[in-house]
């Protein structure tokens, strides 16, 4: 069926500016054409759905979420769940944080650590349209060292051939992408952020065995010399990316724009509740959050956070917001506030925020060819906002799309979706992506 949005203001993800007064045409699942209102032709029978007091942007894609975690308070009590939920119980935890992320206009995740391949159960029952969901990506239980980040999801590996065996092991087990601990984290008790996990040689084993068996790799990395590892190793994206370290090079974010001006490696920026809140967009915030936020702040200064972050942004080199979604404070539903959040800390316009978190995102996970613009040919995952109430506020989320079908309207989530209903297909044949 052919449907026409018109649309009053549109963000195509490009990071151009907005446009005003379009008419997007919807063919099933894909954005027939973008063209001027005032030069639409509607045929009879098509349904045109106005949105001529609203905004329109690409659904946005999360590159960075973990769909089993349940957002504490603080990092212990996370973890503690994590570890004493059985199976099923992760597998409703994270068939809820579906259904809060298309809630929250995400239409695309990746999943980047998860317990038991939990989340390739779930991708999989989203894709055969038994349960409602965003498109996933997963990795299943990152790839960590003994004791190291993340440890109890299970997935560690020491030495080369065990490295090698691991990524096999994911593989066989059906995953979209490998994710390493290329550094320690702070959620992990014994760990240490502020050093590096693995060896170059360790991680260009895994990189090596994951672009064989065609998976990219995504290597968490807190701090500057498990970032240069990772870039000497070719891993296909860099989450969180913090560019600190013990030396004076290791702080300047010129030598981070130096190793990814001529590198393939991209980088995920993960703006998470606590970043939120220390940048004032935060919805519920409270003493704890603020005391914790004061607490992660690197260098307890904000515009040196992200100093780096800045320096890539104006040397041109491609940065992906995502959220981290799952994580502490950090919910599925606001994933606009990662988005008002990095206007805050880039000091860039909201149609470049609104691009890092779409066309820039899919680029990050290789899937630009199909989402993330809203221009013939792409997939039709779209969001539409209430009007915003200031320059950087995109406004309350009202309908989402995904793959053509409404599956959220008026902020409530519809399923099956609108154009699925009575479609709904349970057979078993095929498996998901
Ligand atoms: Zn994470």
């Amino acid at each position: 069926m052919r449907r026409v949005l018109k649309c009053g203001t549109l963000y195509d993800g490009s990071g151009d500016a907005p446009r005003q007064d379009l008419a997007v045409f919807l063919l099933g699942e894909v954005v027939e054409k973008v063209v001027p209102w005032r030069d639409a032709k509607i045929n009879d029978g098509v349904l045109v759905v106005d949105y001529s007091n609203q905004v329109v942007t690409p659904g946005f894609i999360d590159a960075h979420v973990h769909l089993v975690f349940t957002c504490q308070e603080n990092h212990d009590l996370g973890r503690e769940i994590l570890e004493k939920s059985s199976r099923e119980e992760l597998m409703a935890v994270a068939l809820r944080n579906c259904a809060d992320s298309l809630l929250g206009g995400v239409t695309t995740v990746r999943d980047l650590g998860d317990i038991g391949y939990v989340t390739v159960t779930v991708r999989n029952l989203v894709n055969k349209g038994i349960m409602p969901g965003p498109s996933i990506f997963v990795a299943g239980p990152p790839i960590t060292t003994t004791a190291g980040h993340l440890h109890f999801c299970k997935n560690t590996a020491d030495t080369v051939e065990e490295i090698r065996k691991a990524v096999r092991n994911s593989c066989e087990q059906d995953v979209d992408v490998i994710k390493v601990m290329a550094s320690g984290g702070n959620m992990t008790r014994g760990s240490n952020p502020m050093m590096p996990q693995y060896e170059v040689e360790e991680l260009r084993a895994l990189v090596n065995e994951a672009h064989r068996l065609k998976r990219r790799v995504a290597a968490h990395t807190l701090e500057s010399e498990s970032i240069r590892r990772a870039i000497a190793a070719k891993v296909d994206t860099l989450e969180h990316c913090t560019w600190r370290g013990l030396t004076p090079e290791d702080n300047d974010p010129q030598h981070l724009v130096d190793l990814l001006k001529d590198s393939e490696t991209m980088v995920t920026l993960t703006l998470a509740g606590i970043h939120r809140s220390l940048l004032g967009v935060h919805s519920g915030l409270s003493e704890i959050i603020i005391s914790s936020s004061m607490a992660a702040s690197p260098t307890g200064k904000l515009n040196q956070d992200f100093a780096w972050t800045k320096a890539l942004i104006k040397n041109k080199i491609d940065v992906a917001l995502a959220s981290d979604a799952g994580v502490r404070f950090t919910s599925f539903r606001d994933f606009n506030e990662s988005v008002e959040a990095a206007i805050v800390a880039l000091d860039i316009k909201l149609e470049q925020a609104i691009s890092m978190a779409t066309q820039v995102a899919a680029k990050a996970l290789g899937i630009s060819e199909t989402v993330g613009t809203i221009q013939t040919g792409m997939q039709a995952d779209l969001n539409v906002f209430e009007k915003p109430g200031s320059g950087r506020n995109l406004g309350k989320i009202k309908d989402v799309y995904r793959k053509g079908s409404r599956i959220v309207a008026d902020a409530n989530l519809v399923f099956p979706a609108e154009e699925a209903f009575g479609t709904l297909n349970i057979s078993t044949g095929q498996e998901g992506s």
